[in-house]
């Protein structure tokens, strides 16, 4: 029976924690860039987990969403936290390709993201964001910076989505989000190095804590909940409750540096494409054929995951 019934798209930070990260970064942004984005926040929101969608369908996708730090050794990021072209220099790209490349990801996005703004293209800057957002958050989870992403590798299968999704689940209605005004950040590429590596620093406790946590809850480690017509085993909710207080916040903490980061990254893209007008895109809607290309795309990726094992997001 699975930990739970995870299906190929419902993973990574759970869709709820990534639509959350795209909503709440909204509001982090100055008066200028607000109207533009809270008229189109339904569409931030849900386009929050494009990038998931897409893994089945796009070749390289996959990759884009984690790094596997431990396996460069210990100097990883001294080595790797640097630009792609440097990264290139000292390892061969399908090394690089096989072991996740997120950070690079980020700041490839926002380079997208400001030419969107450069050219004033608002299926592009809407499109954009909301990948950013979701490659931002993933870098904020410990557990996409390690080769033993969810735990195979110590007897600790299933902690990824417990992590992910339903500690967020469970207890994220209590978090505080007033977590500031998005900041203007000077190197973009160093940021992106910046979050992946405080969350792998988080990673030790991660799988710390939940070893101890299973030695002395023993069976109450798990219960059964209904879904649906399935019962499946989960983590108990005493038990989850016991690993989020171990934790100490750090879900909030993640989630909360995910939210300002993002939010951050946006303001940075359009800051250096020369502040571009947005309320002049605030009569934009979706034209007929970029409504199109959304259904198509959906069809395309719901038809790809419906295909594809149940296999865990990295
Ligand atoms: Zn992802």
């Amino acid at each position: 029976m699975a930990v739970s019934a995870m299906t190929a798209l419902d993973c990574a930070w759970g869709f709820y924690a990534h639509r959350q990260i795209n909503r709440l970064a909204i509001f982090t942004l100055p008066p200028e860039m607000l109207g533009f984005y809270k008229k189109n926040i339904s569409y931030i929101t849900e386009a929050a987990v494009n990038p998931d969608r897409r893994r089945y369908v796009v070749e390289g996708e996959a990759a884009r969403h984690y790094i596997d730090l431990d396996h460069y050794g210990d100097s990883a990021l001294a080595k790797l936290s640097v630009s792609w072209d440097l990264a290139l220099t000292k390892y061969p790209e399908d090394t690089l390709q096989a072991h996740g490349v997120v950070p690079w990801q980020i700041y490839r996005t926002y380079i997208r993201l400001r030419e969107a703004f450069l050219v004033r293209d608002p299926d592009a800057i809407l499109r954009l964001s909301a990948d950013l957002g979701h490659y931002v958050g993933d870098a904020h989870v410990p557990l996409h910076t390690t080769v033993n992403y969810d735990g195979q590798l110590t007897g600790q299968t299933g902690i990824h989505a417990f992590w992910e999704s339903r500690l967020p689940e469970l207890f994220s209605t209590r978090y505080n989000y007033l977590v500031g005004r998005a900041a203007y950040l000077h190197d973009p590429q160093r940021a992106a190095w910046d979050a992946v590596a405080s969350a792998h620093h988080a990673l030790d406790s991660v799988l710390g804590f939940e070893r101890s946590l299973a030695l002395q809850m023993g069976d109450r480690r798990y219960s059964y909940e209904t879904k649906g017509r399935q019962t499946v085993r989960v983590y108990s909710q005493e038990y989850a409750a016991a690993y989020h207080d171990m934790l100490a916040g750090m879900v909030e903490r993640q989630m909360r540096a995910a939210i300002r980061m993002t939010g951050s990254l946006w303001y940075t893209a359009w800051v250096d494409a020369g502040q571009p007008d947005l309320f002049s895109l605030m009569a934009y809607a979706p034209g007929e054929e970029e409504l199109r290309r959304r259904r198509e795309e959906l069809k395309k990726w719901r038809e790809a995951a419906s295909g594809a094992d149940s296999i865990l997001h990295r």
